[in-house]
């Protein structure tokens, strides 16, 4: 339903990737009299930064494949660019933001609305070396120029990704593909998004592909003989390199909101309410730099995701020009891929369910991911959690080869935990079948069978 909205105005957004551009885009497509301009602390507004890891790879060839929209698109739809502009503080009291321009000058920037769409920042973990030379983070395009300069002019043979999140593991794959030999060095379990077998499998897959995976909290970067870099573990494990990745998380940008007077909330991000207001007199936020409103756990939680983050800009972009639009919440879906592998979660994982007060039981499941007799056929992973008192699904996990339809089935769990379906229902649910792609009972619900028998 499109509501009705009021005109006019100036709303201005700081911040111009998933959050900031989703809300300029709905603002101006709900009212167009108002005037919408964004300050972009680079030069690539709209620009698909989860795509990274496939350009740093060479499967995306070109960069400028990465963008959503280009500039010129974002300009017809009526959004003003201040690129390569960086704002420094507001004044909520006067309704102005100053910012500093590539030339060095000040500028300000009035408002009537302002939305704060500013990000997150990669996590610099307490160790030495981050600033030597061949040491990089991977968050804006500037680090992925910064990173396949490196690789085209020094040619690394071997790189160290600190951190095994799911941008280290996408880019142990990336780099893998560039010809480097890769290791993982990182404190916690490979891919901790997701638990059980489900760990071990997306260890095997790396393994499987000449990743090596060292478990230590990486404690130094020491430069050595040659350009060469040394990585030094906790466990005494010290490994030379030619380059090294760090990728131990994300932080939100808080610092222009802070300065602003906003209170911060789940994990140090900015607090918001579900209109994405900052409780500062039209001041919205959305996207990485804010909490998100989890729909199982009730509370905000910090849970930076490129598909939360368009759709948190959506609702503040509504709100800013007049809207009554509520975030609906996140349930916490991801897929990520590893090589061959998918490995997508949604929900929660048992331990958290326990933590939050629910009566979590868990069954896991290997299925075929269609009829054994039709060429191709290869193995799905389940993992299903349900709250023993009221049947409802609290979480998923599913592991398996990307042509298996990971993505698709987890997506019906995703589903279902997000309008909070019980396993009966899911095993109920009337969903496709043809030999090539599944079976007449889908893998997933063969698993809420499984775990209807108790
Ligand atoms: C390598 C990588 C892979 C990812 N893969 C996925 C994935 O597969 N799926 C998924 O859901 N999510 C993924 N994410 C997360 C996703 O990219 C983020 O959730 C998303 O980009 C957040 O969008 P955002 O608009 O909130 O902030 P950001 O993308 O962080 O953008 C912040 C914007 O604010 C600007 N800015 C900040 N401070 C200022 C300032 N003071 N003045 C002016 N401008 C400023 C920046 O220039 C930028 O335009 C990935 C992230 C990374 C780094």
């Amino acid at each position: 339903v499109t509501p009705k909205v009021a005109s006019g105005g100036r709303l201005l957004i700081v911040g111009g990737s998933d959050a900031g551009i989703s809300a300029a885009i709905r603002a101006r497509e709900l009212s167009p009299g108002t005037n919408v301009n964004v300050i972009v602390g680079d030069r690539f507004p709209n620009y698909s930064i989860c795509g990274l890891p496939f350009w740093v790879s060479g499967e995306v060839s070109d960069h400028r494949r990465l963008a959503h929209r280009s500039i010129g698109e974002l300009r017809r739809l009526g959004i003003g660019l201040k690129l390569g502009q960086r704002a420094l503080r507001v004044d909520p009291a006067n309704k102005v933001v100053t910012a500093l321009t590539p030339t060095g000058r000040t500028r300000s920037y009035p408002y009537d609305r302002l939305l704060l769409a500013t990000g997150a920042l990669s996590a610099r973990p307490a160790m030495e070396g981050l600033d030597l030379p061949g040491v990089f983070f991977l968050r804006w395009m500037a680090d992925g120029f910064a990173l396949r300069e490196c690789l085209a002019a020094r040619r690394p043979r071997s790189a160290v990704i600190v951190g095994s999140g799911y941008i280290g593991v996408e880019m142990a794959d990336a780099l893998t593909r560039r010809g480097l030999s890769v290791t993982i060095m990182a404190r916690s379990a490979v891919l901790k998004t997701v638990d059980g077998g489900m760990t071990e499998l997306v260890r095997g897959e790396l393994a499987k592909n000449g990743v090596r995976v060292i478990d230590a909290a990486a404690t130094a970067i020491e430069s050595g003989p040659r350009d060469r870099l040394r990585v030094v573990g906790s466990t005494g494990v010290s490994v030379p390199v030619d380059l090294v990745l760090v990728a131990t998380g994300s932080l939100p940008n808080t610092e222009l909101a802070h300065l602003a007077g906003a209170s911060l909330g789940a994990g140090g991000a900015i607090k918001v309410n579900r209109a994405m207001e900052t409780g500062i007199p039209d001041v919205f936020a959305a996207g990485d730099c804010v909490e998100t409103w989890h729909r199982l756990l009730k509370r905000n939680v910090y849970l930076p995701l490129g598909t939360t983050a368009h759709k948190q800009g959506l609702v503040a972009g509504e709100n800013a020009v007049g809207g009554n639009r509520l975030f609906s919440g996140s349930v916490g879906t991801q897929v990520v891929k590893v090589f061959d592998l998918m490995a997508a979660r949604t929900g929660l994982l048992e331990r958290e369910a326990a933590d939050a007060g629910f009566k979590p039981r868990t069954v896991e499941l290997q299925a075929w991911d269609h009829k054994r007799y039709y060429p191709g056929a290869v193995r799905l992973w389940l993992r299903l959690t349900a709250d023993e008192r009221t049947g409802t699904l609290l979480g998923s996990q599913l592991v398996g080869h990307h042509v298996a339809e990971v993505s698709k089935r987890l997506d019906i769990l995703a589903t279902a935990v997000f309008h909070r379906l019980t396993v009966e229902q899911i095993a109920a649910l009337d969903l496709s079948y043809t030999p090539p792609t599944s079976n007449p009972w889908d893998p997933i619900q063969v698993c809420a069978q499984r775990w209807l028998r108790g």
